[in-house]
């Protein structure tokens, strides 16, 4: 095991260095992440990336050109007066540009800082102050956001609007200037710097449902080494079509823009289409072959093909994470469209990536419902990631699929510690608190039981809400599920089902128990079902159940 071998002792027990008798005689490596882009420009020039840009028009550009755009954007950066280390923002869609601004920005040195348009103006203010932007680049539909809040903004010099010239509105946003005007005379054949070891990337702030965002300072040598690790870790083909559907603002779109062009995979951006239809209809003309996306975003697809009778003939693997999937998600995609789905987990404090579950060889000679019950499983570790299980006060537990407990991670692409804290995130042995509650089996998969803070404590047990939601959702008439824990005088706390129904309308109560019973043991079915039109979802599309857990807090106590 690596928590055990001579490698990871010297990776985190510093102070024993000294211990190392002689130093390998290989070159220092201080990689800088526009050495992938250079790659992809010299081996995969004509692969195409191709958008979905605001006005709903294809556009097609390919590595070179990327290359080529994000030379000439960290000189017009550098002639800006732009400096390494300095913070610059995005607050933009998954089209080209993006990706163009992921190796300029970083690529001279500076820290691309991606932003959620989804966010609320507060938090959007805090982090933008906290991170010290110099400069916004923006999305066109953005701009007004921008406006409205531009006066809180302490740092910013200038906005840059991501669009042609011609194309540039009126606006009160100060120095703005378009996109292709500021890269215009920028310089093709710029050279990228040789950065520190250890040197800034990009910075991503986790959602922060309770208290301020928190930022996370990705170096480029943690996301070479998180993409190079991804590539081994995901069934990835050379000339797969990838359909880019996580955002290119929420924890660096899994590392799809520096592992995609490391291997020239043709990259299809659905920009703002993120509905059924126009996503469907860009699988279909971009022959895409692996789609990479969370459960929200495919029910929406799946229920469009259904609706529609069409088949996804194209895709053969959808990686999916997020949050958990489930089992219709997945038989769905297995019976009706023959795609393998390869279940994937991770958070931004982690790069994203920490495992995923890739079929083995064993499993093509299972039954169905054993295969599927693997794939549910959030995964094996992939290479460079460790984790453990411990109980309340810390104890390791066994991995033996029954003990659940805190999940902890290490590893090279796991944060040390949040942008600007004081202190460490991780304990003295590096080990970061994932916030989940985990079970661990002996073949080395990880189920994710539920976020700690959402577990239901009834009657001193522990009722997994992922496990009951799950259940809820394979029932025909339910579009999705939340279950919240609910203070109970009796129980502690007692489960609630929220449910958004494919009619809108609800169905009777009875027909979902009765549906549940012999899926669930009889001590987690949901004492109450609530219909609503629809759920909270925060920025990144996650659940917010401590809205619902706040508005029926009452509910039991008041019986
Ligand atoms: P946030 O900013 O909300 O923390 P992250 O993307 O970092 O956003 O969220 C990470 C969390 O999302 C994980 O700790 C886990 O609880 C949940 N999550 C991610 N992938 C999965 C998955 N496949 N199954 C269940 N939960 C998941």
């Amino acid at each position: 095991m690596l928590s055990n071998n001579v490698a990871s002792y010297i990776i985190y027990n510093k102070q024993d260095m000294g211990a190392i008798q002689m130093i390998g005689d290989m070159q220092k490596w201080t990689p800088n992440v526009a050495g992938i882009i250079e790659h992809a420009k010299e081996i995969h020039p004509q692969t195409e990336i191709i958008s979905r840009l605001v006005s709903g028009e294809i556009h097609r550009s390919n590595y070179e050109k990327v290359c080529i755009r994000s030379r000439k954007l960290a000189s017009a950066l550098e002639k800006d007066g732009i400096k390494k280390g300095d913070v610059v923002a995005t607050l933009a869609l998954n089209t080209y540009r993006h990706l163009e601004m992921y190796y300029g920005i970083s690529g001279m040195g500076a820290v691309t800082h991606t932003l959620n348009f989804r966010l609320h103006p507060e938090q959007a203010v805090y982090i933008i102050n906290h991170a010290e932007d110099k400069i916004i680049f923006v999305e066109l539909p953005f701009v007004p956001i921008l406006e409205g809040l531009q006066d809180k903004l302490n740092k910013i010099q200038k906005y840059i609007v991501l669009c042609e010239e011609h194309e540039m509105p009126e606006t009160s946003l100060k120095n703005a200037i378009s996109y292709e005007e500021y890269i215009k005379d920028g310089d093709e054949e710029y050279k990228w710097p040789i950065l520190d070891d250890d040197a800034a990337c990009a910075l991503c702030y986790t959602s922060g449902t309770t208290g301020n965002p928190k930022g996370v300072l990705y170096s480029h040598k943690s996301n070479v080494l998180h993409a190079q690790a991804a590539l081994t870790a995901m069934t990835i083909q050379p000339d797969d079509s990838i359909l880019m559907v996580v955002p290119l603002f929420h924890v660096l779109a899994w590392g799809i823009p520096y592992f995609g062009p490391m291997n020239g995979l043709k990259l299809v951006m659905p920009g703002m289409q993120m509905e059924g239809e126009p996503l469907y209809e860009l699988i279909d003309q971009e022959d895409v072959s692996l789609a990479f996306g969370v459960p929200t975003i495919w029910m929406g697809l799946l229920a469009y093909c259904r609706e529609n009778n069409k088949i996804l003939s194209s895709v053969k693997n959808t990686i999916i994470g997020g949050s958990a999937l489930s089992l219709a998600t997945l038989q769905e995609f297995d019976e009706v469209h023959d795609v393998n789905v390869i279940h994937a987990w991770g958070m931004t404090e982690m790069s994203p990536l920490g495992t995923t579950n890739v079929p083995t060889p064993e499993m093509q000679n299972m039954s169905k419902e054993e295969k599927y019950a693997i794939q549910l499983k959030q995964g094996r570790p992939i290479y460079g990631v460790e984790l453990k299980v411990v109980d309340d006060s810390g104890n390791e537990l066994a991995k033996d699929g029954k003990s659940q407990g805190h999940l902890m991670v290490r590893g090279p692409w796991i944060l040390q510690k949040y942008f600007k804290a004081d202190k460490d995130a991780v304990d003295a042995d590096g080990w970061f608190d994932t916030g989940d509650i985990s079970v661990l089996d002996e073949d080395g998969y990880m189920t994710i039981k539920d976020r700690a803070k959402d577990v239901i404590k009834s009657g001193g047990e522990w009722i997994s809400s992922i496990d009951l939601e799950n259940a809820a959702f394979g029932h025909p008439e339910v579009a999705e599920a939340c279950v919240v824990g609910i203070p109970h005088p009796k129980w502690d706390e007692r489960p609630m089902l929220f449910i958004v129904t494919n009619s809108g309308e609800p169905v009777e109560k009875k027909s979902i128990i009765d549906f549940l019973s012999d899926k669930v043991a009889k001590w987690w079915l949901p004492d109450e079902i609530v219909f609503l039109k629809e759920l909270p979802h925060g920025a990144t599309g996650k659940l917010q159940k401590f809205e619902l857990r706040e508005e029926y807090s009452n509910h039991y106590m008041e019986k």
